[in-house]
């Protein structure tokens, strides 16, 4: 359709006008054919986690029609990607690769530069090329989501034995996952670390295999990760180095028996206490997963919206009326859900350790499923923890009218003094901009993701507005202290990268060394991560 005959105007690329993004629109469509190239001149409709729009960020923060692309393209595999990147460095237009495009709370689909071409690459390259169970590996194209693969598994009858490691929601991408360096809850949680080999098409379309995949013949790609000479696969996670179209995933073996567990912590200055208790049991592999302690209101919010509670004029929720839905809910101000893995002698064993120690703080209540109602998240938790996809958080996202969110991520390390600083310090500021703090820490081996959904009502601008100057405010209270954020939405990403600022932001300059050598012509999702082509740089597209 011509752009003048468009319902809606499309979003036109720096260095272009409409008649020559047109012109080369065209061409694309001759190249992949008409049926896989289509404007983006439709009305920006937001739809739902199901449903998630490839014409913009359906959970803006900015005005909709902002970080929109001016039309998505479908590749068919790896020699569609190649021509796709080929055709945009002759015709200069930016590009955006999603896998499924389900980054909600980051982005969504949409691209950091206005009138990008989005490459949605999961609808046509969504095959899972082998599962290999002996080894429990698995080899995946971007279209193939969590909920599939779990399917697979089950259709090819490995499902007890081999498990997939689901973050919240199972509609996400495997590969987009890991790229962004997600996390679940199983011990293989932290979803980067288990990728094995890449396929990547670069900036300007060669294909490389990383790891033992540079070897011609070699069966070991899912097997070896690092191959010989630099390991290349760090450069291509939240990055805008390369396309990935091919990645390998570790399975996790069945262990052979679970036990699923929640303490519910009395008080909030139970925090501090709590996490040094918890600190050696992740380092010495007592507690098996990436276990959450979630503050009692974040809990809450799966079951109430925010009009379930008192509140006071700046719409936060009232200590007392909080305490009556605590006890309602039979859960604490913190509580910690966990898993130990084994057969039930070990699980046995763990448990009663774990108890014991937890146990030091007084009040603190431990639940099993079996102490649980049916309706309790307890059970939904026993199903992420052995890699069963459940929808269960989309409850939260009622919590105010029109709720989208916005997480803000910050990194801390395993200490009862960081987390208390943390988590009081973003209480302290989201109430001053009116939001109710909902934080959860998902436990590393030595690090925690201080997770906090920033629920915000997309449709009323004000609130949009506040929502952002307060996350920018946050964003600079952290770095003050040395606190960085591990993953942010793309109106954030220049913000956050200016705080890894050591030695003179020496980080920044090396990244762009590598964008320009990697990417001359500027073309692979300019802005990523706050990485700028050198012909955009300075040019006033920082936001
Ligand atoms: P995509 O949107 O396809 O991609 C993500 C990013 O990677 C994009 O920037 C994209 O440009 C880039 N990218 C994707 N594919 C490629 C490729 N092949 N080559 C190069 N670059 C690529 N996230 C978690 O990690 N854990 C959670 O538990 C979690 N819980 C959530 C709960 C709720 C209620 C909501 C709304 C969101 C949650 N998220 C969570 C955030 C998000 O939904 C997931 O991380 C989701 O998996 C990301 O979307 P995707 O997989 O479709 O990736």
């Amino acid at each position: 359709r011509l752009a003048k005959e468009s319902p809606r105007k499309i979003p036109i690329p720096p260095g272009h006008t409409a008649q020559s993004l047109e012109v080369a629109l065209r061409d694309l469509a001759e190249i992949l054919g008409q049926q896989w190239v289509k404007f983006n001149d439709v009305p920006l409709i937001d739809g739902d986690y199901h449903a998630v729009p490839l014409s913009h960020d359906s959970y803006h923060i900015l005005d909709p029609d902002d970080l929109v692309p001016s039309a998505v393209c479908w590749p068919a595999d790896t020699e569609d990607v190649v021509k796709t990147v080929k055709w945009a460095n002759k015709w200069k237009v930016p590009i955006w690769p999603i896998s499924v495009g389900r980054n909600l709370g980051y982005g969504g689909s949409a691209p950091r530069v206005r009138g990008s071409l989005v490459l949605d690459l999961g609808r046509r390259m969504d095959r899972i090329l082998s599962v290999d169970t002996e080894n429990a590996v698995c080899l995946i194209e971007p279209g193939v989501q969590y909920v599939t693969l779990y399917e697979h598994l089950q259709e090819i009858g490995v499902g007890n034995d081999l498990w997939v490691d689901v973050p919240d929601l199972p509609g996400g991408s495997v590969m987009g996952n890991a790229l962004e360096r997600g996390v679940g809850y199983t011990p293989y949680g932290d979803h980067w670390a288990h990728h094995i080999g890449l396929e990547v098409v670069t900036p300007t379309g060669e294909v490389i295999r990383t790891g033992m995949g540079s070897m011609e013949g070699s069966e070991c790609w899912q097997l070896f990760p690092y191959g010989y000479g630099p390991h290349q696969d760090g450069i291509f996670s939240q990055s805008n180095y390369g396309i990935v179209t091919k990645m390998g995933m570790e399975l996790l073996p069945n262990p052979g028996g679970v036990r699923v567990f929640m303490a519910a912590f009395p008080r909030r200055e139970d925090l501090y206490q709590a996490i040094e208790i918890i600190r050696p049991l992740m380092i010495k592999k007592i507690i098996g997963n990436v276990p959450m302690f979630r503050l009692g209101l974040q809990d809450a919010s799966l079951y109430k919206t925010r009009d379930d509670f008192e509140l006071d004029e700046r719409g936060i929720v009232k200590p007392d009326s909080l305490k009556k839905v605590i006890e309602e809910l039979k859960t604490g101000e913190w509580v910690f859900y966990a898993v130990v893995y084994g057969p039930d002698e070990i699980t046995q064993a763990k448990y009663e350790y774990v108890k014991k120690q937890l146990g030091q703080i007084n009040g603190t209540k431990f639940y099993q499923r079996e102490d649980v109602p049916p309706e309790h998240y307890l059970h939904n938790y026993a199903h992420y923890t052995t890699g069963i996809p459940t929808w269960r958080e989309l409850d939260r996202m009622k919590w105010v009218p029109n709720a989208s969110h916005m997480f803000f991520a910050p990194v801390s390390a395993n200490s009862g003094q960081d987390a208390e600083r943390q988590s009081n310090m973003c209480k302290k500021r989201m109430e001053e901009y009116g939001f109710n703090c909902l934080d959860t820490f998902f436990i590393g081996t030595r690090a925690m993701h201080h997770v906090i959904s920033f629920m915000y009502n997309r449709k009323d601008a004000e609130e949009r507005t506040r929502a952002l100057a307060c996350i920018r405010a946050l964003i600079d209270d952290c770095a003050k202290l040395g606190i960085g954020e591990y993953r942010t939405h793309l109106a954030l990403q220049d913000q956050v990268a200016k705080t890894y600022n050591w030695n003179d932001g020496a980080i920044m300059k090396f990244n762009e060394k590598i964008k320009d050598a990697l990417d001359p012509n500027g073309i692979l999702q300019p802005g990523r991560s706050g990485i700028w082509p050198k012909e955009y740089r300075g040019k006033g597209f920082e936001l």
